[in-house]
């Protein structure tokens, strides 16, 4: 491709975003935004998402088929598994005005995610136990109503998304097939070049089970997601699934002081009131007051500076869902107004669940109860009785230590390229879906899917390769495999000669994006191809004589090669990113 004809050629002016992902590719003319969190792809950044997206094909055609399933979706889909009320991402169209009303009335769906088509899809075609296992998958744009869209292409409202869906006549059958997913997930991320910062990391495995999902977390400062790895038994945890244990705290020769109920009206926060009181955040205890979804009460305490994981209480309580209770009700138990909520003479039936953050300590502080107090020096044996048993029901922080193996975590930003879940039986229950087994009997279907967020990962790549002056793709997903840059092309012979040269890469298959310009500087020249970033730059001017300039991106060194030395490097470069079967 000729880059004088390029439609969306590089910004001198472009301004930084938020992230070296946006800055690079908007700069670099491979993306243009829209707004917020929607981008369009423009030729150079749709070669690569292409790219991306055909790895990702050839390693998914070894477990599953495509097919392209609808964007938009019957409403009622989602009303029969119940996500129509519950995904707080989903979005609807609705008619703009009357006159679309007045043509048509019917709102859809604009799918973030496909099991309330894929299930009912499933279930119109295959229904004997023959037919078992089978996987589909698609490549698609996927909506979601994010909060808050950010970092380029890492987080967007309308994003790509490869998913598959498995379906399986045993749980036996399923998890075989999830486990070889892992590794076929891990083969698409090393032809990505983001397989050696990639680790598989557990994670929430939702609501309805307590089995871990699993998340593929690519390791990057600029990342959304917090790790924690536990080195003696080489574990992933997603924060929001890490078990921890607090640092125990030792103050040298405490004494056990008298407890003190102390007047601090409105001081509320931890922070805040540690301050007043002139104790350390940690010797302050937060304690919050729940509802589940069967409507019991229960109280849940952590140390200062901890956050209680409500998805750990939630286990721990038992229960499917719970929420912060109204103030009404905090007053009903704790007999204070919201903020002096604590551990001390609470009501004998209603349940309390401590963490173990929270114990180890002498002479701590808790809410008093009592409104605008809170009593310091407290102590377990003396002030309250010690629980039988402290819970793990804490936010996991940089510090802490895994329970099990004592192991103090390494803490790492990540963003997830993936993400891999066991449905079970959620979905295919839900739209009454079942096999007809050997014996004539209808049995259930187990069901698991499997995401990877291909334009987040072309964001990440970016994150993860680049230097000063631009993007450093990895070969496997670079918008061409070449660039060439023809010099002193006013000179009829060069230009001719690097003409020449376009036309023979070209005749050889060999992808080129040949910086045809005659009226820009050499020094322009160079700087678009180190932010455009393409592993190859092939010089011809009238220094490089009959041969020409090669260099990769990426390195300082260049070399005068005879063409046919360059074309039999970049080809074998390109064989080497074949899918290895
Ligand atoms: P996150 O926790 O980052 O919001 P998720 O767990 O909701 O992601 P999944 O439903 O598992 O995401 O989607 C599969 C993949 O799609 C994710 O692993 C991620 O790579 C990608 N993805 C999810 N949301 C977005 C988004 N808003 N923009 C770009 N990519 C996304
Ligand atoms: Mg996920």
């Amino acid at each position: 491709m000729l880059y004088s004809k390029l439609f969306g050629k590089t910004k001198k002016n472009s301004k930084q975003y938020d992230s070296i992902n946006a800055t690079l590719l908007i700069k670099g003319g491979f993306i243009d935004q829209v707004m917020a969190g929607t981008y369009t792809y423009l030729t150079l950044g749709l070669r690569v998402i292409n790219k991306i997206e055909q790895i990702i094909r050839e390693e998914m055609d070894t477990i599953g088929q495509e097919i392209l399933m609808p964007a938009l979706t019957p409403i009622v889909n989602w009303q029969h598994t119940g996500r129509f009320e519950t995904v707080d991402v989903l979005m609807k169209t609705t008619p703009a005005n009357i006159f679309a009303k007045a043509k048509n009335d019917t709102e859809y769906v604009l799918s973030p995610t496909h099991e309330e088509v894929v299930t009912p899809l499933a279930q119109k075609f295959i229904l004997s136990y023959k037919d078992f296992p089978f996987a589909l998958y698609q490549i698609q744009n996927k909506f979601r109503n994010e909060p808050r869209v950010k970092s380029g292409l890492l987080r967007g409202r309308e994003f790509r998304m490869k998913d598959l869906y498995s379906f399986h006549t045993s749980e036996e059958d399923f998890k075989k097939y999830y486990e070889k997913s892992k590794e076929v997930y891990m083969q698409v991320f090393n032809r990505l070049g983001i397989g050696k910062d990639t680790v598989i990391t557990l994670a929430s495995g939702g609501s309805f089970t307590d089995d871990y999902s699993h998340e593929f977390q690519t390791i990057c400062e600029t990342g959304e997601d917090t790790i924690f790895y536990d080195k003696k038994t080489n574990t992933y945890y997603n924060k929001e699934v890490a078990p921890n244990q607090a640092p125990e705290i030792k103050y040298q020769d405490e004494k056990i002081l008298p407890k003190k109920d102390v007047l601090g009206k409105g001081i509320i926060g931890v922070e805040e009131l540690a301050k007043f009181l002139k104790i350390p955040v940690e010797k302050t205890t937060k304690t919050l007051i729940y509802e589940t979804d069967k409507k019991e009460v229960v109280v849940a305490a952590v140390r200062g500076g901890y956050d209680i994981n409500e998805n750990k209480l939630r286990k721990v309580v038992g229960c499917k869902a719970l929420k912060l209770t109204s103030p009404e009700i905090v007053k009903k138990v704790t007999g204070a107004e919201i903020g002096y909520a604590g551990l001390l003479n609470l009501p004998k039936n209603i349940k309390v669940f401590i963490d173990e953050s929270v114990g180890n300590r002498h002479n701590f502080e808790t809410g008093a109860n009592k409104t605008h107090y809170h009593s310091i020096n407290v102590n377990f044996g003396r002030d309250l009785p010690k629980p039988k048993k402290f819970y793990d029901i804490k936010v996991a922080k940089e510090g802490d230590s895994n329970p099990k193996t004592k192991e103090k975590y390494q803490v790492y930003r990540a963003s997830e390229v993936g993400n891999i879940f066991p449905l079970y039986t959620k979905f295919t229950e839900a739209f009454n879906y079942h096999f007809v087994d050997q014996d004539g009997k209808e049995k259930p279907i187990y069901m698991g899917c499997y995401g990877i967020g291909s334009s987040r990962i072309m964001g990440i790549i970016i994150e993860k390769h680049h230097d000063n002056h631009g993007i450093i793709w990895p070969e496997s997903v670079a918008p061409f495999q070449v660039h060439l840059i023809g010099l002193d092309m006013k000179d009829k012979n060069i230009s001719s000669k690097v003409h020449q040269v376009y036309q023979v890469l070209k005749e050889k298959n060999i992808e080129v994006l040949f910086d045809d310009r005659e009226e820009v500087s050499a020094g322009e020249k160079f700087a678009d191809a180190d932010l455009i970033g393409i592993s190859v730059r092939l010089v011809v001017s009238i220094r490089t004589k009959e041969k020409v300039e090669y260099k990769r991106r990426g390195e300082n060194k260049t070399s005068l090669m005879e063409l046919k030395e360059v074309i039999s490097n970049v080809k074998s470069q390109i064989s080497n990113l074949h899918r290895k079967t």
